[in-house]
């Protein structure tokens, strides 16, 4: 039997890439350190401020609305849940009453902006019209553009101080992959720990990015937390095939997502003194803050003879 190397109680995970087992509160613990140990070294939170979680009803983003809702109620901070329904039937549906479940047990405010209300259409209907118009784009590529805005607007609204996201270390490594791949140094120099305000924009934080997405996903069941487990049903394409890359690199190489990030965490600095500041402003269509004169949900929209309905959201 497999034993904690920490306390000698049975463990419930090996952790291959620090050569130590765990026992299911020694795994509690860590995760919850290392939670911690990200928000203090990378001063994600200050005392007092108003943090936005984006939570899906994943297990990652319901154990990280857990993990702020307790550090901030120690702080003086809120926290206030926001979920986006993109509209993805048989899916979406069925985690927002796991979000709400969650937000009401932990008496935090939570709030549901829907692609419906403010495009006029939801995902699924996005994705037949991409079809029909044979447009190319996957559904990712509409989903996760449109929702990156939505949740940008609806925290603004909501008077947050910082956005929170539930990137786990697998997330934030995939995505490094992903544009190494794509050779986007742009939105490559984006990625970290927490990515500033520009005027209009909501400072990001990813307090979750240190830790693997088997060790988040033990501590959602550890703890018991309501999550919803499914999977996507348009989830495909070049993201899968990076995630079980990765996966296989770790299985035969351990500690290889750490690594990856690691390096990456050495080489931003140089990338971003490449990258030209940028001057921001309004989206001539929708006022949203972009680069261009027409932000990129905007022109997704145009392409599919939609467009954004109303100027708020909450
Ligand atoms: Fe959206 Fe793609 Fe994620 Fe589904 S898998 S929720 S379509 S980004
Ligand atoms: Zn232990
Ligand atoms: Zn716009």
């Amino acid at each position: 039997m497999l034993r904690c190397s920490f306390c000698g109680r049975r463990a419930v995970y090996d952790r291959r890439y620090a050569g130590a087992a765990l026992c299911d509160r020694c795994l509690i613990k860590s995760v919850e350190k290392r939670f911690r140990r990200a928000i203090a070294e990378h001063k994600l939170v200050s005392p007092g401020e108003r943090i936005v979680v984006a939570v899906s009803g994943g297990k990652d983003s319901v154990a990280c609305l857990h993990l702020l809702a307790g550090y901030c109620s120690q702080r003086n901070s809120k926290v206030v849940s926001l979920t986006i329904d993109e509209g993805i039937k048989g899916y979406r549906d069925h985690s927002l009453p796991v979000v709400e479940e969650n937000a009401e047990l932990l008496g935090v405010e939570h709030f549901v902006v829907s692609f419906k209300q403010a495009f006029g259409a939801s995902l699924d209907r996005i994705v037949r019209l991409a079809r029909t118009r044979k447009t190319g784009l996957n559904p990712c590529t509409y989903c996760g553009v449109m929702r990156r805005s939505l949740l940008n607007q609806a925290a603004r609204e909501l008077g947050a101080d910082k956005l929170a996201t539930a990137h786990n270390l697998d997330d934030e490594v995939q995505a490094i992959m992903l544009n190494y791949v794509r050779s986007d140094l742009s939105r490559l120099h984006r990625l970290g720990p927490i990515y500033p305000s520009r005027e209009g924009f909501v400072p990001r934080i990813k307090p979750m990015r240190e830790i693997p997405e088997k060790e988040s996903a033990l501590y959602a069941i550890l703890r018991e937390l309501n999550i919803h487990l499914a999977v996507c049903p348009y989830a495909g394409g070049i993201h899968i095939e990076i995630r079980d890359f990765l996966n296989s690199l770790e299985e035969k190489h351990p500690n290889s997502k750490f690594m990856i990030l690691r390096m990456f965490e050495r080489l931003k600095p140089k990338i971003s003194q490449t990258i030209p500041e940028f001057e921001m402003r309004s989206c001539k269509v929708c006022g949203e803050p972009t680069s261009a004169e027409i932000c990129k949900t905007c022109e997704l929209l145009g392409q599919l003879g939609l467009a954004k309905q109303g100027k708020t959201l909450i």
